[in-house]
């Protein structure tokens, strides 16, 4: 109890460390991740320093100048929501390693994808390899679970997305789906499905919605990411 209690509050402190990281790689492609007060510093300072750090209070404005630097609380809260996720699924050791780990990035990837239609590899590509690591240690350690199915599931799921990324999906989604379809496949098969499964109803019932209330259009894009990081990691929840 007190477990699922502590949790969600480290989920803040850690969602805080993560604002730099949004605010800087939530960028147009091409443009050079930086944070920096438009006012007051015109210098960018580096995202991992406690100058960017001081720069970003949750409440999203700049703490010399005031000038609004990105939504009030909402990395941190995300980042709080999903560690909930979590711990509430009631699982442990390097297992639940991997899952904090995935839903710290998976956080500022689905606000990153929200605010600007990409999944950064500088986000990507740290997530895919330690979801990887942290599962060959828990392997290592004999916990429950299977690597080799965690293995086939990623595999699986990385020639599935690469064919949809010759549609619309992008190869971002693809890295993303890999990534979480390892951490689900080492718990079972039916896991790794119900989350792919649960992503794309969410997708669909979303995308549905925003047509019905006529927000959209049919040729309009809507974000994958938020949808695949929502789904996989709520899967745990629903089969548990
Ligand atoms: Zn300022």
């Amino acid at each position: 109890m007190l477990y699922q209690f502590l949790m969600p509050l480290l989920g803040l402190v850690a969602g805080s460390a993560l604002r730099p990281v949004v605010v800087a790689l939530a960028v147009p492609a091409g443009q050079p991740p930086s944070v920096a007060c438009p006012n007051c510093s015109p210098l960018p300072a580096p995202v991992w320093s406690m100058q960017a750090l001081r720069l970003l209070s949750p409440g999203g404005r700049c703490r010399a100048c005031r000038a609004p630097l990105g939504a009030a609380w909402l990395p941190e809260l995300t980042t709080a929501a999903a560690f909930a996720a979590v711990a509430a699924s009631g699982t442990g050791g390097w297992y639940a390693a991997a899952q904090y780990w995935l839903a710290l990035l998976g956080s500022a990837l689905l606000l990153i994808d929200s605010a600007v239609q990409r999944l950064p590899n500088a986000l990507t590509l740290p997530a895919a390899v330690g979801t990887l690591t942290l599962l060959t240690v828990a392997s290592a350690q004999h916990e429950h679970g299977s690597l080799v199915r965690a293995l086939a599931a990623a595999a699986a799921t990385g020639v599935l997305f690469s064919l949809l990324a010759l549609g619309n999906l992008g190869m971002g989604d693809a890295k993303v789906a890999v990534s979480l379809s390892a951490l689900l496949g080492w718990h079972s098969w039916q896991a790794a499905l119900l989350g792919l499964v649960m992503s794309f109803l969410l997708m669909g019932a979303v995308a549905g919605f925003l047509l019905v209330a006529r927000r959209t259009t049919r040729k309009s894009t809507l974000a994958f990411g938020p949808f695949l990081i929502i789904g996989m990691l709520a899967a745990p929840l629903a089969s548990s």
